[in-house]
């Protein structure tokens, strides 16, 4: 009986492979056909890549490789109405990703995940502000609600100014993302990165306090508006300058997609939302664990190998993508499905090629590699031509203002 079984497996297996060599040799054909890359630029626009995984060769793929979920405990994430596949998700064994307190000389090593308790002040210093929130800040009303918290906009009592407040629980998984974030925005200063201002206990809570982004998410206006190419640029050069940043100081971010991209009235534009960043290290620079929202992740995340910063890389790709057709490759599959699409296909299609500039597709194919070594870093693509056609950045304003006015008009 056991040795019929091991059998049908082998067989299994053995078609499944020949269909993925059978494909990555036709790619590597293909490949080898391209024309000669435009001056500076690494290579002639895409070719129609391999044919997608049929529907079941990715639904057998999907179920072979299903693993654990450690998104928390049932209910720890906040049901979303329709779609959940913008969710990010934290596969594998628990504890496996180099968090960013576990090589930071600050650590708060007195959080208790369990309890969620995390002391104000450890032998580093300050962790948190020891002050009544109410007293600083005025809330004002909820302006988000993401899977590890709530965002309010509040207002500065003594200045005025507009704040967001985040709220986050520090009680088990979720606590670890809100402790990763803290440590994060408190240490690591850009101007492509969200500013945080002040952090409170509040209960079993951490309440994070930063700069409020007036402008919403690039989500919003890649979902309500068409951009330009010269827009796009000036988005992208804007995010690379943010991940050349934390990349430098081997941080991955590993959640990165339009809804963390935040925008200022003015056009400036910053990286957000950390709960799920490493901290890599001489001794660990690879992680391994599945982490990041699945329409999103890089082929060796979802392949469960080693991977390194360019994980964000790819990711930018795929904002990239958003930009240009108002939503991620494979968005109406689920994200088992978009999962196996991405290990089968590597590079994604796009839907109109011909509608966009050679430099454009050239700068997508470079951040869209699946080959990590061959793929580019945010310092590489920030030399790539492609952003020399970028716009000033104050040209996103009426973009920001359209996609306001169709979000409002859309609610009523
Ligand atoms: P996710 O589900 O993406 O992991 P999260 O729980 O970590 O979400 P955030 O993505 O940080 O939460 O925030 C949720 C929403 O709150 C954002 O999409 C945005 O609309 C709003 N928001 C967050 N930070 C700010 C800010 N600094 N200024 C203005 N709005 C903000």
């Amino acid at each position: 009986m056991i040795q019929h079984v091991a059998a049908a497996v082998c067989t299994l297996y053995s078609v499944a492979y020949s269909g993925y060599f059978l494909t990555h040799l036709a790619r590597h054909l293909m490949c080898g056909f391209r024309a000669a890359p435009p001056p500076g630029t690494k290579a002639a626009p895409a070719p129609p890549l391999a044919p997608s995984a049929s529907q079941e060769e990715a639904k057998e793929e999907e179920d072979s490789s299903e693993l654990p979920a450690v998104l928390g405990d049932a209910g720890e994430l906040p049901s979303v109405p329709g779609d959940d596949s913008e969710l990010p998700a934290a596969l594998g064994d628990e504890g496996e990703h180099p968090a960013l307190w576990e090589y930071s000389g600050e650590a708060p090593a007195a959080w208790d995940k369990d309890s969620g308790h995390l002391p104000a002040w450890d032998e580093g210093g300050n962790i948190v502000s020891v002050e009544e929130p109410a007293e600083k800040y005025l809330e004002v009303e909820q302006i988000g609600q993401g899977a590890f918290g709530t965002v309010s906009k509040g207002l500065d009592r003594a200045t005025g100014g507009e704040v967001a407040i985040k709220k986050m629980s520090l009680r088990g998984q979720n606590g670890e993302h809100a402790v990763n974030e803290l440590l994060l925005l408190k240490d690591k200063k850009n101007l492509n990165i969200v500013n945080s201002l002040d952090s409170f206990l509040v209960g079993g809570d951490l309440w994070l306090v930063m700069e409020y982004m007036d402008g919403g998410t690039l989500q919003d206006v890649v979902r309500q508006t068409r951009m330009a190419e010269g827009e796009m640029a000036a988005v992208s050069r804007e995010c690379l300058q943010g991940l050349d940043f934390l990349h430098a100081n081997r941080v991955i971010h590993r959640d990165l997609k339009s809804s963390n991209i935040l925008l200022g009235m003015a056009g400036s534009v910053k990286l957000a939302d950390f709960g799920l960043c490493a901290q890599l290290s001489s001794e660990q620079d690879r992680c391994s664990s599945m982490v990041g929202t699945a329409h999103w992740m890089a082929p060796e995340v979802v392949t469960s190998s080693p991977y390194g910063p360019k994980v964000d890389i790819w990711s930018f790709g795929i904002v990239t993508i958003e930009m240009v057709e108002g939503e991620p490759p494979y968005f109406k599959e689920t994200r088992a499905m978009a999962r196996a699409l991405i290990r089968h296909n590597g590079t994604p299609q796009l839907q109109e090629p011909r509608h966009l500039s050679a430099l454009l597709r050239d700068f997508l194919e470079c951040s869209l590699e699946p080959d990590e070594e061959q793929r580019w870093s945010a310092q590489d693509l920030l030399q790539h031509p492609f952003l020399s056609s970028a716009k000033p950045l104050s040209s996103l304003t009426p973009l920001i203002t359209a996609a306001k006015q169709l979000r409002q008009q859309q609610r009523r």
